[in-house]
């Protein structure tokens, strides 16, 4: 069955297809000079056509929660898949209900949670911004700057990064300065920020809003962690202006941070919807968007029926996905992990004056070059050169903030502590070479 469908592996190749048969659209986000074609994937690695070694680090953007091609995960998606791939979801199917019980049940407890299932991120995104308006009668939304929220046109409208920006977005969304600790426009703390929400409230809205979208932790932004107090205070002000609070935790979910299954959880914020995808199949396609029941069963008038919402396949994997989080302890794993390569980082913060700051928690981290230490200038130039010099290392990472000189970690919740080692050495030699 291998050979049924003939392909030809050659980079070469592969990028003469692409470059004459994709759209301008999908050729765009290419991150290296040269074309790289991986072959092959197992848990915390991945090989290129040529038989290198690499150690991913960007989860395949953050999809590969607990590894590559994990075997459970494959063997339940396998399963599910031979015996009946699809079925939609006006059918009864016990995959996606009993997958629903699952993951309401990693939500904050004494509340009500009801799931709805759809294809990706963005349309999760769609959804919440649509049950916000429908259950406040309110159409005004605040979103956060260095935000990236998906490429659906409603998505795109909550995203606060120009480049991801495209002509025909609806509005009605107001932009918040993000808390970004580093680099924010009102400097260090929470108060300031929060003060921000509420002023634009009052000038940028009706006065009374649907809500608030956060992540939890900016992903493309550049790894913005929102201060202490900031997402529960957030929830109040927006609140009291009659809107929801919707966290985002698209990249930040699943055990990632170490500390908690969902990053909000470390504000004490209970949320009224949340958003999920990526890590949630491991690499299968799916979103999902939990929310309160109250708010939920608006949604009662009308059809909302994404195609492949609930898609056993992707629901099997995604069950498999949580058993596989539980038994092999991946968020403990990405906490004591991510604690390890974050000390190393700062280590190398110490001998590299290109790195401004490092940050994040778990295996959630990035670290931001600047030109200078005291003005902060942001060094694209520098980012770009130790991101290619890595990939001679063995090690993908990803280019991302708003200036594209923030380098991104995620990698699949199983890396090790010999990895963290290998990540480490690598990164030193690659800003070393990018300094000569
Ligand atoms: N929210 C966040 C935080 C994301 O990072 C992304 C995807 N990068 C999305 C939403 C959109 O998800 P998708 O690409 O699956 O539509």
């Amino acid at each position: 069955m291998a050979d049924y469908l003939e392909t030809e592996w050659s980079s070469a190749a592969t990028a003469a297809r692409r470059e004459r048969y994709y759209a301008q659209s999908q050729k765009k986000f290419v991150p290296f000079k040269e074309p790289m074609v991986f072959r092959k994937g197992s848990m915390q690695y991945l090989w290129d056509t040529e038989g290198k070694k690499y150690i991913d680090l960007l989860g395949m953007n953050v999809c590969i929660s607990v590894g590559h091609s994990h075997p459970k995960v494959v063997a339940a998606a396998m399963a599910q898949a031979q015996e009946l791939t699809h079925c939609t979801t006006m059918f009864y199917h016990p995959t996606p209900a009993h997958f629903a019980e699952e993951l309401a049940a990693t939500m904050p407890k004494g509340h009500e949670w009801v799931v709805h299932f759809t294809n990706s991120g963005s349309e999760a995104i769609d959804l919440a911004m649509v049950m916000a308006r429908t259950y406040t009668g309110n159409l005004d939304l605040l979103a956060l700057r260095t935000a990236y929220h998906g490429p659906t046109s409603a998505a795109q409208s909550l995203t606060g990064i120009a480049g991801f920006r495209h002509p025909g977005m609806p509005g009605n969304v107001a932009f918040v300065a993000e808390p970004n600790q580093y680099r924010g426009i009102f400097g260090p703390g929470t108060e300031p920020y929060l003060d921000e929400i509420e002023r634009t409230i009052a000038s940028a809205t009706t006065g009374k809003v649907a809500g608030i979208f956060v992540e939890s932790v900016q992903g493309y932004g550049g790894i913005v962690e929102m201060p202490k107090g900031y997402m529960s205070g957030a929830a109040e002000r927006v609140r009291a202006a009659g809107g929801l609070y919707i966290a985002d935790e698209v990249q930040s979910g699943f055990g990632r941070t170490g500390d908690h299954m969902w990053a909000f959880e470390s504000d004490g914020v209970v949320p009224d919807i949340v958003v999920m995808a990526k890590g949630i199949g491991n690499g299968f396609p799916l979103g999902a968007v939990v929310a309160r029941k109250a708010i939920g069963d608006v949604m009662a008038e009308k059809f909302m029926f994404h195609t492949y919402g609930a898609n056993p396949t992707s629901c099997a994997a995604g069950r498999a996905v949580l058993k596989v989080i539980a038994e092999e302890k991946t968020q403990e794993n990405s906490r004591q992990v991510g604690a390890a390569l974050l000390e190393r980082l700062k280590d190398l913060q110490q001998r590299h004056t290109a790195i401004g700051d490092v940050r994040g928690r778990g295996l959630m981290l990035a670290i931001e070059m600047v030109k200078d230490r005291k003005s902060k200038e942001p060094d694209a130039d520098v980012t770009a050169a130790v991101f290619e010099s890595c990939r001679g290392q063995g090690l993908i990472l990803s280019k991302s903030g708003p200036n594209r000189s923030v380098l991104r970690m995620v990698p699949p919740m199983c890396l090790s502590l010999q990895d963290v080692d290998r990540v480490a050495d690598g990164l030193d030699r690659a800003f070393t070479e990018a300094a000569a």
